[in-house]
């Protein structure tokens, strides 16, 4: 059998790992595909590209963006991305520009509450175009200023504590219609993580393509569910393990493991998009 994991993240965004390191675990679990889904970026898929070509790993270029829809969030994982499409380029770039924006917000926040994290020690740790929480909380651990990452979630950043700073979302026909704009497909990450059942049949009629059944946080009872949408909204089954590198104790990639299968689905659907679009175009 031959497994892929197309849910995955670099020090482009908040892994901890790079394209490089990354790539060598991918080969150390046996895996014959990874997909690259760093949060609103494309800029490390062209050096993960380049690791997976000499140890024959295929490589999906892909991203994750936050989205809502009726003040839900929802992850969406673009994948067979066109990296160089310009509207996506700008379009990330303005959430970029705000995650930046956002970091400022809270590490203030954090001030306030008589804590002396400074700002320029989150974006030295980042060191990317698109800095999250993880980077504050990293920060934090680092100046020895909270005990663990946990620590750092729980006092500040998690959703209703002092630093945690809302992000403005598109919305999640807009993330869809992005992604489709440059030529990928759109799948809504990790249904269970955030229990948003009741918006699947609006994200269906904005265009999804596909769904993450399989995903580290899924118990198997969850996976079985989404697998009943998928089959219930005609999606296509994707799964990953949301690896962040050494966020956590061990590295999540490996732990799971999506049927090559899925992978072929996922390419169909692509190759049938790309042929309309280029009829549409005749
Ligand atoms: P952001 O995109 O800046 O809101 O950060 C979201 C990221 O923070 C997620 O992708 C996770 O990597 C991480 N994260 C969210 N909640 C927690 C938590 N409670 N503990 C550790 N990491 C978390
Ligand atoms: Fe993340
Ligand atoms: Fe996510
Ligand atoms: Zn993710």
């Amino acid at each position: 059998m031959k497994f892929a994991d197309l849910h995955l993240h670099t020090n482009f965004s908040d892994g901890t790992f790079t394209p490089e390191e990354l790539v060598v675990q991918a080969q150390k679990n046996g895996l014959v595909c990874i997909a690259l889904t760093d949060h609103d970026t494309v800029e490390g898929c062209a050096r993960t590209a380049a690791a997976c070509a000499p140890v024959k790993i295929e490589f999906i270029p892909g991203t994750e963006l936050t989205a809502e829809h009726d003040d839900t969030e929802v992850h969406l994982l673009g994948y067979f991305l066109d990296t160089q499409n310009s509207v996506l380029l700008e379009e990330i770039g303005r959430f970029q520009a705000v995650r930046k924006q956002r970091i400022y917000e809270m590490v203030s926040r954090i001030n306030e509450l008589g804590v002396p994290l400074e700002v320029e020690k989150v974006f030295e740790l980042a060191n990317c175009q698109s800095p999250g929480r993880p980077h504050v909380a990293r920060a934090l651990v680092k100046a020895k200023l909270v005990r663990n990452l946990d620590d750092a979630f729980e006092r500040f950043l998690k959703k209703g504590r002092p630093a945690w700073v809302p992000k403005s979302k598109m919305s999640a026909r807009q993330g869809v219609d992005l992604i489709h704009q440059a030529g990928g497909l759109a799948v809504m990450a990790h249904p269970g993580l955030n229990r948003t059942d009741e918006i699947i049949p609006a994200l269906v009629d904005a265009g999804l393509d596909g769904i993450e059944c399989y995903h580290s946080k899924h118990s198997s009872t969850l996976t079985a569910r989404y697998l009943e949408f998928a089959e219930k909204f005609n999606l296509l089954v994707t799964g990953g393990s949301d690896c962040h590198g050494f966020s956590k104790i061990r590295p999540l990639i490996g732990s799971v493991r999506l049927p090559y299968e899925r992978v072929e689905l996922l390419k169909t659907k692509v190759a049938a998009l790309k042929q309309s679009t280029l009829n549409g175009r005749a």
